[in-house]
This record gives structure tokens, sequence and C-alpha cells, in this order.
């Protein structure tokens, strides 16, 4: 490991943040299709959308091509449950029982749902990227969408919970949803916290132009993704074009007064690795980020948020691909953390798909592993069929409830833990 650059060195394969700096990068070009330059006032009408280039991309992208045939021909269910088999090998290689006896052996406290506080519905999984690590599998080709007969009842649920204090809305694009206006204006009577997971180019799309405003007008809680201040690494991960246009978009956002103190306007960033890697410290990174954003872009934002990559869906695909399963499991292993699995965020959050069924957080949304009902254990015998918005009477109906947990959830427990509002030590 390096020591040189005098900066505390950082656990085991923990991503350092200076993987994330390519010195010298700055913005060098504005967002395709935009005439001027970088300071300059141009607006959405200039920019073309960022579709074209997403699906060139995906055509032009082997393992992209792979897998849609392989989803073609086999199905997502058999996919999910071949994913999670070879997730189970290299646990089994290592010799870990299952996650519910690490955490007991941990001593950490049961895995119950306490009273919900924050309320995420992933409204659809359109979106007008495609990013390698996705761990929803989004694109343009994605087709469902949250129906509002669903997203009437969601907000039925809201209003009738009392420990709620947030709506955190996400996707795909959530905004490029039908319902995702209808929600805001719903929930902003309500006086909660709403979170709009935002992609940040989605800002520049044809049709998108008063939504920095509307977002600003409805105090809506802006968490971006940018999982590095480097247009190389970024663009890598998240297609050609999309540095420049999350810039804008930052730079947009600053402009209506997000990410500044005293606005009660927050905008917060969302890092994840590269590769498999863990997150570095956030105060680290988040320090880092500021600089670098400000000083190349005059880009202010509020804390930043660091992830791990889940070993479930693109991301684990990545990894079988490269022949490095076993290695990140065995990363993940090392690096669990008791403290984190204290703060897991399936504790207080309950999570709902577009079609109104109910999970325990955004990942078991993806792998299809349904929110139990009291008494359940989680084998097939026990289900009286997928809990949804539809056949609970309350939020509150779920509390004290069991945590649906498996092979993948070691992803939220290593290093410094990681949930959708970053680490959970
Ligand atoms: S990571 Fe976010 S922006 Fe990227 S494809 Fe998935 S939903 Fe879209
Ligand atoms: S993956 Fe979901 S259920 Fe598993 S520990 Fe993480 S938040 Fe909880």
């Amino acid at each position: 490991m390096h020591t040189t650059t005098g900066r505390p060195l950082a656990p085991r394969g923990v991503t350092s943040p200076l993987n994330c700096r390519l010195p010298g990068v700055r913005l060098r070009c504005p967002p395709r299709g935009c005439t001027t330059g970088r300071q300059a006032t141009f607006g959405p009408a200039d920019v073309e959308s960022l579709i074209p280039d997403t699906l060139e991309d995906m055509a032009q992208d082997a393992e992209f091509q792979r897998t849609a045939e392989r989803l073609r021909r086999e199905g997502q269910a058999a996919l999910t449950r071949e994913e999670r088999m070879k997730r189970q090998r290299s646990l089994d290689n290592l010799g870990v029982p299952s996650f519910y006896k690490m955490v007991q052996d941990g001593g950490v406290t049961t895995l119950k749902r306490s009273p919900a506080k924050i309320f995420q519905l992933n409204i659809g999984l359109y979106c007008n990227q495609a990013c390698t690590h996705c761990h929803v599998e989004s694109s343009p080709k994605r087709t469902e969408m949250m129906s509002k007969e669903t997203a009437d009842r969601c907000i039925e649920l809201l209003k009738s919970c009392h420990t709620v204090n947030t709506l955190d809305i996400t996707g795909g694009a959530p905004e490029l949803n039908s319902q995702f206006r209808y929600l805001v204006k719903e929930a902003a009577e309500l006086g909660i916290d709403i979170i709009d997971r935002c992609n940040l180019t989605v800002l520049l799309e044809p049709g998108q132009e008063d939504l920095p405003q509307f977002l600003a007008d409805h105090k809506v809680h802006v968490v971006a993704s940018l999982p590095c201040y480097s247009e190389k690494n970024v663009n890598k991960q998240r297609g050609a074009g999309v540095f420049e246009r999350s810039i804008w978009g930052l730079q947009a956002l600053n402009r209506l007064g997000y990410g500044q103190e005293g606005t009660g306007l927050n905008l917060d960033l969302v890092y994840n690795p590269g590769g498999p890697s863990l997150a570095p410290p956030q105060a680290t990174l988040e320090a880092a980020y500021k600089q670098e954003l400000m000083d190349a872009h005059g880009i202010e934002f509020n804390r930043l948020f660091c992830l791990n990559n889940m070993p479930i869906k693109r991301f684990a695909d990545f990894l079988i691909r490269r022949g490095k399963l076993d290695e990140y499991m065995q990363l993940l292993l090392d690096n669990f953390n008791p403290a984190a699995a204290e703060g897991l965020m399936c504790r207080d959050t309950v999570n709902v798909g577009w079609d109104g069924r109910i999970y325990d957080c955004d990942f078991n949304q993806q792998l299809e592993i349904g929110a139990m009902r009291h008494g359940e254990n989680g084998s097939k015998n026990d289900s009286k069929g997928p809990v949804t918005v539809f056949n609970i009477t309350s939020l509150d109906e779920l509390t004290g409830g069991p945590i649906a947990c498996d092979n993948h959830c070691f992803g939220c427990t290593a290093g410094a833990g990681s949930s959708c509002q970053g680490e959970t030590v």
C-alpha cells in the first residue's frame, strides 16, 4: 500500500479517495448539443436528450447484449436464482453459516422492523441512463412505472402513518415517471422531508426544463449520484457525456440555492466505488469532493453519502464475468461490522415497488424478496402471498415484523456500513 501521500491508510480493500482523483481533469466541454462555453447561461433547450446516446452505448456494449440475450432466453426469475446460488456458493466456500447467524454471533440487536420512518417508493425502472453498476438494471428500455391508483394508495398510507418523516422517491429516473410530481405535491402538504434520488442528467432531458424550479418550489431534498469528481471515472461507470451533464445539473441547482446554508434546499451527493472495493471513509471523501467540485466548477453541496456496491444484478454480473465474486464476498466478510448492522436501513424503512409490492429495501425489491408478515420465517410454505400497499391497513402493521435478509446483505454491513443515507455507524 502506498504511504507516500501522507494520507491515512485506508482499511484493507477500501478505495482510496486518490483513486477517484485525476489531477488536472477539468470539465472540458459543455454537454453534447450545447454551443456555448461552460460558464455561459445555456439552458436545457440547447441540449439534446441523453437517451439516444445511452441506447447506442447499450447496443455497442457486449456485456449488456449478452445479459439481454440471457434475459430473453431464460427470464428474470431464473437469472436472479442463479445469481443467488453463485453468491451462496462463495459464502459456503468461505464457511459462512448465514447472514442471520453472523449478526446474532456479533451480538447485534434482533433484526426486526421498528416503526417506519422512511417510506421509500421505487416508482419505475425507466431511466435515461444505463449505468454499469445499476442495482435495479434501469435503462431507457425499461417500461415498468407506478400507476395513479398505486400512487394514491401510497399517499393514503403516508397520511395515516405518524411515524414516517421522509418520503424517499427513487427509480429509475423517478422524475420521468408520470406520478412523480403528483407524489411530491401531495407529500409537500404534509411537511415531511421529500427526497428525490436524482441522476442529475435528467435535469437536461427535453420536457424537464422546469424541473429544478419545481424541486426548489416544493423544497425537495435532492440526493444525486456522482460516483467521482473526475470526468473519466464518472463516464466509465455511468456513460459517455454523463459527467458534463451532471456538472451542469449541479450548477443549475446551486443557482436556485441548493447546497447552500440557510436556504433549506438540501443537495447531497452519493459516491459508490468504481470496482470491487469498499467505499473510503465518508468524511475524508466528502472533504475531497467539496474541494474539487468548488475549485473546478464552483459547485457547493451539503453532504456526501458513501455506499458500497451490492453484489447483485449488474454489479454481480460484472464480478462474475471477471471471476471476482469470491474475492468480493471475502472482502465483505472480512470487513463485517456488527456496529454497522445496528444501523441497517431496513429496520425503519418501508420500500414499495412500482406495482405496489412491499419490501424491506430496494435491494430486496430487485431480488424479489418480499417483506414478511408477523410470524413468517421466510420459507415458501408460510407465505400468504405478497404484502402490498393494497392488503395492509396501515404501515404500522409492519412494525415488529421480521426482516427478510439473505446472502447479499453483507454489502450493508461491511466497513462503516452502507445505506441510502450513506454510512450506518
Ligand atoms: S444507477 Fe440510477 S441513473 Fe444509473 S441506470 Fe440505474 S437508476 Fe439510472
Ligand atoms: S440488503 Fe436490505 S434487507 Fe439486507 S441488510 Fe441491507 S437493507 Fe437490510
